[in-house]
């Protein structure tokens, strides 16, 4: 008999019936819990959420889906910040219940499936010595992160995530399963690491490990915020020559209202370098001296540390439910001018919680400029945050504006601005291939019908249900 629900209950019944997997109704009392994503400043109400068991009950959501003519969202982490993991009056694929995590010794490579975090995955590589490029909070998730590039602590080093993405298992929009590596489905592999997203739900990953740890040298000073100008020339000059090894950032951010800290130091501004060194301790002694030293600091927290331990040792800072506004970009470089312009609106920042952050991505082998001098293009990001109210249209004026001057593209201080994808900066040199590759047709299969998972969706009316038929059938066109 067919199915033709027509309400979110309906959906939900129907879904229910041809997955193994949990399917959560709006009615249910873990709906709230569900839909909820990391960024407090979204809140989507899907028709259904169907936390799939395996990569049959994937295809069989997504099929659900396009047979119903229903707006489809993928959720890993759920941590975007746009809230692109979630989608009203629609079906979310939830891959939270697919977490695990598997070395392939002879391969050197971990397998991951879509839903783990990255805490899951350095629990099982770290004790080995092993690590994969992934988040700087434990908590993000491995999909939307690996898909989206993959910025991590150990970047000048190992590359990006998708550096190290051998393989993906992968359920595209008709709900065919592929895995595409650098022999199958070779164009599938490379739109994965970095094309932008959309090409289909990827069930597991298959990344690259490399030596690290268990211990590293972790990078962590606080300077006062009136020396933040000379910390920030100082930072970026220090780490111009350095060493893939050491990847680090210069910041300006607030102390934490803390009472391990001092009365004068709870809640403070201040200037930072945060990184790590993705090497024996000693040497990222040695080799971050300079940057411990960019002006008296407040608090220097650098030492060596248990690779595990550094990579959640952020996660306090970053807790979910918080109304976050966050953007970033590439610059060609960081002049001084940049640095007066970007301390001066960090000082007026809409929130004390707002993070400045700017980091240092190239690999010293990365593009050269005139007279083989290095081109430095740092990644400069606003994350905007608001622990204790709803964003007041004044501070969020407020926000934008400091987003437009700072991040704008027409910024007059900070020059033509580099808005290209870090897989090209950090690789260097390899424009023309990533050009050539672009107009590459997609593989056959993606893009089918009206599946896009994951896309940002024209707004939905407000008041749920949405009448949930299947469309009626279509002439068959004749072709002259
Ligand atoms: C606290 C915090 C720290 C961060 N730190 C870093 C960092 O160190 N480095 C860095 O590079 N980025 C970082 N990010 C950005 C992060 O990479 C993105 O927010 C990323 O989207 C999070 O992945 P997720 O799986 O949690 O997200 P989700 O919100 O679940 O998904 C993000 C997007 O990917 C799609 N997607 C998810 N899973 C799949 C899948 N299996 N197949 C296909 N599409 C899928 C979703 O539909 C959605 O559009 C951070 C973000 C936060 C909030």
């Amino acid at each position: 008999m067919a199915i033709e629900p027509t309400t979110t209950t309906a959906v939900a019944a129907a879904l229910a019936e041809r997955l193994i997997g949990h399917v959560i109704a709006p009615e249910q009392p873990e709906y709230d819990s569900a839909r909820r994503l990391w960024n407090g400043m979204i809140d989507k109400r899907p028709a259904a959420i169907a936390r799939c068991a395996d990569e049959t009950d994937v295809a069989e959501a997504i099929r659900f889906a396009t047979e119903h003519d229903l707006p489809l969202a993928v959720r890993g982490g759920g941590h975007n910040v746009a809230g692109t993991a979630s989608v009203d009056h629609g079906t979310v694929i939830d891959l939270s219940a697919m977490r695990s995590v598997r070395i392939d010794p002879s391969r050197r490579t971990v397998h991951v499936q879509g839903g783990a975090t990255w805490a899951d995955v350095d629990r099982v590589t770290a004790p080995l010595g092993l690590a994969t490029p992934g988040g700087v909070v434990s908590e993000t998730g491995v999909a939307g992160l690996a898909l989206s590039g993959g910025v991590s602590h150990q970047r000048r080093r190992d590359g990006m995530t998708i550096d190290n993405l051998v393989s993906a298992e992968v359920v595209l929009a008709d709900g065919r399963r592929v895995r595409a590596s650098a022999d199958e489905h070779a164009d599938l592999h490379w739109a994965l690491r970095g094309g932008g997203g959309n090409f289909g739900v990827v069930t597991s990953f298959e990344l690259r490990l490399h030596e690290l740890g268990p211990q590293v040298y972790g990078l962590n000073v606080a300077y006062p915020i009136e020396d933040a100008a000379r910390v920030l020339a100082g930072w970026r000059d220090a780490v111009a020559d350095a060493p893939d090894e050491l990847s680090t950032a210069g910041f300006i951010w607030s102390m934490p209202v803390d009472d391990a800290l001092p009365d004068e130091l709870r809640g403070a501004p201040y200037a930072g370098v945060v990184g790590m060194w993705a090497g024996h301790p000693d040497e990222g002694e040695r080799a971050t001296r300079e940057l411990r030293e960019l002006a008296s600091p407040l608090l220097d927290m650098s030492g060596p540390v248990e690779y595990l331990d550094f990579q959640s040792s952020l996660d306090p800072f970053f807790p979910a439910g918080v109304r976050r506004y966050w953007k970033a970009l590439y610059l060609d470089g960081f002049s001084d001018a940049a640095i007066d312009t970007t301390v001066d609106w960090a000082n007026r920042r809409p929130s004390s919680d707002t993070l400045v952050i700017v980091r240092h991505c190239e690999r010293s082998d990365g593009p050269r400029g005139r007279r083989g001098r290095r081109v430095r293009r740092p990644q400069l990001r606003v994350d905007a945050q608001h622990r204790l109210e709803l964003a007041r249209p004044r501070r969020r004026r407020r926000q934008r504006r400091l987003h437009a001057r700072v991040l704008g593209r027409r910024s007059p201080v900070l020059g033509r601005q580099d808005l290209l994808q870090l897989p090209r900066l950090v690789r260097g040199g390899r424009r023309r291939r990533a050009r050539q590759l672009r107009r590459q047709p997609r593989p056959a299969g993606l893009h089918q019908g009206r599946l896009r998972p994951g896309q940002r969706l024209p707004p939905q009316p407000e008041h749920p249900p949405r009448r949930l038929t299947r469309p009626p059938p279509q002439p068959a066109r004749s072709i002259p």
